[in-house]
Order: C-alpha cells, then sequence, then structure tokens
C-alpha cells in the first residue's frame, strides 16, 4: 500500500514537471564583486566616445584589462560615428575592435541606454540584441555579459536576460566619477570605500566609472590605477573576476 502511494506521488510529481512551461528560463544571475580574492576589476560604462580609443591603448600599455559596458546608440552613434584618436580618425566600430584586440572585455549597457525595469519583454530583448547585433559585427562574436542603465531592473528583466543567457554584472565600489569632476572629492570617496584593505583577503571587487568624462579619464583613473595597485590588487576582466570562461557567446 505505501509502495503505491510513493508511486503516485511520483507520477503526480513527473506530470508537473512535464506540465511546466518549456520557455521558462532561470533568471540571469546577478554579480556584485569578484569571486577571486585579491582581484580588481576595472570598468567603464557609457562609451564608446571621444575618449575610448586611447584609454584603451594606455591601460593595456600597463598591461591592465579593463571591460567596457558599451551602448550602440548613447553619446555616440555606433554604427555611423568616427572619433579622432593619437592613431588618425576611427569609427566606432573600430574602437570596439580595438577593445578586443587590446585584450579588454566588450559587454553590453543595451543598444541605447534605456532604463530596463518595467519594459515589455520584446522591447528588453530588443535593446540587447540590436546591441549584441552590433558588437558581433565589430568584434565577431556576441557579449554575454550585461550592466543594466543605473543598476535598474525587475523580476522580469532577469527573466528575459535569464533567456538570452546574460549575466548581469552590478559593481560594489561606485567611483560617483559622474558627481563633482573633483579629483580631491573622488580620492576622498574612493579611499573611504577601500580603506584599511590590502587586497590579500576578502573578495575582489568590480568597481564602476564612465569613460565619457575627460576628468575620469585624464585625472582620475591614473590614480585609481595607483592605488589600487598599493593596496596589492591584481586587475582582471570581468570574466576572471567572476570566474567564468570568456564572457562571450
Ligand atoms: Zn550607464
Amino acid at each position: 500500500m505505501r509502495s503505491s502511494i510513493y508511486l503516485t506521488l511520483a507520477a503526480i510529481v513527473a506530470s508537473v514537471a512535464t506540465a511546466a512551461p518549456f520557455h521558462k528560463r532561470s533568471p540571469a544571475p546577478v554579480y556584485r564583486e569578484c569571486s577571486s580574492p585579491g582581484t580588481f576589476a576595472l570598468t567603464f560604462d557609457d562609451g564608446p566616445y571621444q575618449f575610448s580609443w586611447d584609454l584603451a591603448k594606455s591601460l593595456h600599455s600597463q598591461g591592465i584589462p579593463a571591460t567596457f559596458f558599451v551602448n550602440g546608440k548613447n553619446w555616440i552613434n555606433v554604427e555611423t560615428d568616427s572619433v579622432s584618436t593619437s592613431d588618425g580618425t576611427k569609427t566606432y566600430m573600430e574602437v570596439l575592435k580595438n577593445f578586443d584586440d587590446l585584450g579588454h572585455q566588450v559587454a553590453s549597457h543595451t543598444y541605447e541606454h534605456k532604463q530596463l525595469g518595467g519594459l515589455s519583454s520584446a522591447e528588453v530583448e530588443y535593446q540587447m540584441n540590436t546591441n549584441a547585433d552590433i558588437i558581433e559585427r565589430a568584434i565577431g562574436k556576441r557579449p554575454t555579459f550585461m550592466r543594466p542603465p543605473a543598476g535598474e531592473y525587475d523580476d522580469s528583466t532577469l527573466e528575459v536576460l535569464g533567456a538570452l543567457n546574460y549575466h548581469v554584472i552590478m559593481w560594489d565600489l561606485d567611483s560617483l566619477d559622474w558627481a563633482t569632476h573633483s579629483l580631491p572629492d573622488e580620492q576622498q570617496h574612493y579611499e573611504t570605500l577601500m580603506g584599511g584593505e590590502s587586497g590579500s583577503s576578502g573578495t575582489g571587487h568590480i568597481s564602476l566609472q564612465h569613460e565619457v568624462y575627460q576628468q575620469t579619464v585624464d585625472e582620475f583613473v591614473p590614480w585609481i590605477i595607483e592605488y589600487v595597485k598599493s593596496k596589492n590588487y591584481r586587475f582582471v576582466t570581468v570574466a576572471e573576476c567572476i570566474g567564468v570562461s570568456s564572457g562571450y557567446a
């Protein structure tokens, strides 16, 4: 008698599992810090922009890989605009290619910097797929890492991003580089966030900057690099920081 009850229960469980909708996917995983101790992921949002080419070059020359969360159409239109760089005039498609060529990671920040919470599934898919198409044309591969504009999303957003196989990358160090553009303010804020740490223990960090501000690129980033090095952190891409192999489909 008992065994037949178990058999009946097993049949019910099996039928419920079979009845579950096949299109239902797990929500996209959300990451807020590096899983490897002593690692530091320098990340930039809202580009590319006029400073991007030479920022990528400068970081590369210092042996520092960064991760760029790019928009197709935000400060510029990646598909149609060009920019003057230290290597001559480049299209923004070439700027994206240069990120990848120099060992930086290219990730998505949506096509038009749309805040995703409250949008329909079709709108979220449009923002992600349009941007992935542009990135694929530029670098030959589609990103699987994304950062939602303003860090804003809801449960429905994560369901759609999960179905599209994205990893959602937030941050634990917000540089506030958009706020005052005053280096002393920025230094004080960063030191408060990281004060007392050596990088030898605990989790690593994901920091948030914006390459669209000249003061960030010219003043703040060079200072951040020296400060983070003084704490004995190692700079890595976000893929390495969270222990995922590539960050591309
Ligand atoms: Zn943004």
